[in-house]
C-alpha cells in the first residue's frame, strides 16, 4: 500500500496527499472494527447503525451534533477490565465522561469510581454511587469538596500536597472523623502514546516528588497523623499509553518507596494504585493492547518488582477512563459547507465544515489529537479523497479530523460520524462562540435514551444578567 497516494482527479483538481501514516482505504465505506463500538455496522442501504439505531433516524430525533454512547459496548468494556484485572480494584476515571446514568452503569458492572472535582463527586453521590467505592483526586481540592467527601464516607482521598494534608487534618478534627488516604507520588515517568520519558526529577503540579524526597515526607506525615489512615501510594503516569514500559519504571520507583517506608517504620503499605492512561484506537494507526494483555503485563511487573524489594504484593488498583468510554462513543455531525481550498503546488484540500467543532471536541486543538471519520448517512461509490473535517468556530485550529479519506461526493446534509469520541469530548466541551453543548444519548436494542439533554440558547443566556428576557 502506498502512503503518499495522490487521490486522483476530482473536479479537475489534484487533492493533497495523505500524511505518511494514513493509508488509502480499499473500500471507503468499510468500518475498521477497532475504531468503533461493538454494535456499529453499515446497513445494506449504507446507513451506519449503532445499538440498533440508524444514525439517520437518530439525527432526526435528537438533532446534530450529538454524542452517541453504545451502552452494550460500554458495559462490555467495563466488564472486560474488571475481569482481566480480577483481584484488583478497577476505578472508572469519571473525568473522561460522567453523568448519572454512566455512574449507574459503572456501579452495576462492579467497578469503583474515581472523581476529580466537587462537580464529579456531586454527580457520583447524587447518582447514588456507593461512597465507599469512590476515590477523590485533585491537586487543589476545596474545603467544600473535602468536607463533602468526609461527611459522605468517600472510600479514599488521594492527597496531593502537604497543604492538603493540613487542610484534611483540620477538617477531620472539626468533623471528629478520620480520612482514608493514599499519597499521590510523581515517579518522573511521563507517558504519552507510544513514548514515555523517565526522568530523575519532574516539574509539574501533581503529587509528591519521589526524587525530591517529598513523597517519603508526605507518607510519614500521613502515617503519624491520628486523623489519617494511610492506605498506600498512588501513581498516574500519563494518557493514551500503549504498552507497559512506563508502568514498569513507575512500579519500580513506587515499590522502592514502599521498601524505604518499611525500613523507616517497619510497616508495609497495603495498597498501590497505578493510575490510568491506557490507550485506545483513534485512527487505524493506533494498536492498543487488550485489558488481558495489560493485566498480564502489569501483574508480572508488580510481582517481579515486589520480589526484588522483598515485599509482599500489595492490594492493587488501576483507573481506566478513556479505555472504557472512549470507543463506546461516537460524535455525529452534519456537513454544512464543502470547500476545496487551493493549498499551492496545484494541490487542493477538501474542507468539510460541520455543525460542531472545538467546543464539543477540544482534543485536536489542545493535544493535536488525531481522529477519523466516516460518512454515516449513506454509502458512496465515489473516489476516497483526503479531506479535513472542521468546525464552525472562529479559529483556524478548529479542526476535528485533520486528515481522513472520505468519499469525494460528501455533500451538504450528509452525516459524518467520528468514532472514539466517548472520552474527553463532552467532559471537556465548552460554550465557545455561545455554542450550546450537544446532548449525550445512549443507544441500545434500537432504543435511544437521553443521558444529557442538548443545551439550549436559553440555558446559556439565563446566566447573562445584562440581557432582557425574550428579546429578539
Ligand atoms: C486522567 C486520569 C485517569 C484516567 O486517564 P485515562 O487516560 O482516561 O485512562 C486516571 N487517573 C488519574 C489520576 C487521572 O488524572
Amino acid at each position: 500500500m502506498t502512503h503518499m497516494h495522490v487521490a486522483g482527479s476530482i473536479h479537475a483538481d489534484v487533492t493533497t496527499p495523505a500524511p505518511v501514516w494514513l493509508t488509502r482505504p480499499e473500500d471507503v465505506n468499510a468500518l475498521t472494527p477497532k475504531l468503533w463500538s461493538s454494535t456499529v455496522h453499515r446497513e445494506d442501504d449504507g446507513v451506519i447503525t449503532v445499538g440498533g439505531v440508524r444514525l439517520t433516524d437518530l439525527a432526526e430525533v435528537v438533532g446534530t451534533p450529538a454524542y452517541v454512547l453504545d451502552e452494550a459496548d460500554f458495559r462490555e468494556r467495563a466488564r472486560a477490565w474488571r475481569d482481566a484485572f480480577a483481584g484488583w480494584t478497577v476505578y472508572y476515571a469519571g473525568k473522561s465522561f460522567l453523568c448519572g446514568t454512566v455512574a449507574a452503569w459503572v456501579g452495576e458492572e462492579g467497578l469503583s469510581l474515581d472523581v476529580a472535582s466537587l462537580g464529579e463527586l456531586t454527580v457520583a453521590l447524587r447518582a447514588g454511587f456507593d461512597p465507599a467505592r469512590i476515590a477523590l483526586h485533585g491537586n487543589n481540592k476545596s474545603e467544600t469538596e473535602l468536607r463533602l467527601a468526609l461527611e459522605r464516607g468517600v472510600g479514599r482521598i488521594i492527597v496531593d500536597s502537604s497543604d492538603e494534608i493540613t487542610r484534611l487534618e483540620r477538617l477531620c478534627a472539626e468533623l471528629d472523623t478520620t480520612a482514608r488516604v493514599m499519597v499521590r507520588v510523581t515517579t518522573g515517568v511521563e507517558a504519552h502514546t507510544h513514548e514515555y520519558i523517565a526522568t530523575a526529577h519532574e516539574d509539574q503540579k501533581f503529587g509528591f516528588s519521589i526524587t525530591g524526597g517529598q513523597a517519603l515526607v508526605g507518607l510519614f506525615r500521613c502515617h503519624h497523623s491520628p486523623r489519617l489512615d494511610l492506605l498506600g501510594i498512588h501513581s498516574h503516569i500519563g494518557s493514551q499509553i500503549f504498552d507497559t514500559n512506563g508502568f514498569e519504571v513507575a512500579a519500580r520507583r513506587t515499590l522502592k518507596l514502599f521498601s524505604q517506608f518499611r525500613e523507616a517504620t517497619g510497616i508495609e503499605l497495603a495498597e498501590l494504585d497505578l493510575g490510568g492512561g491506557f490507550g485506545i484506537a483513534y485512527t487505524k494507526e493506533d494498536d492498543p493492547s487488550s485489558p488481558e494483555q495489560l493485566a498480564a503485563g502489569l501483574r508480572e511487573i508488580v510481582a517481579h518488582e515486589c520480589r526484588g524489594f522483598g515485599l509482599s504484593v500489595p492490594e492493587l488498583s488501576i483507573e481506566p477512563g478513556r479505555a472504557i468510554v472512549g470507543p463506546a462513543g461516537l460524535a455525529l455531525y452534519r456537513v454544512g459547507t464543502v470547500k476545496p481550498v487551493d493549498v499551492g503546488g496545484g494541490l487542493n484540500r477538501r474542507y468539510l465544515s460541520v455543525d460542531g467543532g472545538m467546543s464539543d471536541n477540544i482534543r485536536p486543538a489542545l493535544y493535536a489529537a488525531e481522529y477519523s471519520a466516516s460518512l454515516a448517512s449513506r454509502a458512496s461509490a465515489a473516489e476516497p479523497v483526503v479531506s479535513r473535517v472542521v468546525g464552525l468556530h472562529c479559529e483556524g485550529g478548529d479542526i476535528l479530523v485533520r486528515d481522513e479519506f472520505l468519499p469525494a461526493d460528501v455533500a451538504i446534509g450528509d452525516l459524518l460520524a467520528v468514532p472514539a469520541s466517548g472520552a474527553y469530548s463532552r467532559s471537556m466541551a465548552s460554550n465557545y462562540n455561545h455554542t450550546p453543548r450537544p446532548p449525550v444519548v445512549a443507544v441500545r436494542d434500537g432504543q435511544i435514551r437521553t443521558l444529557l439533554r442538548r443545551e439550549t440558547l436559553d440555558d446559556l443566556l439565563a446566566l447573562d444578567a445584562g440581557l432582557a428576557e425574550n428579546e429578539v
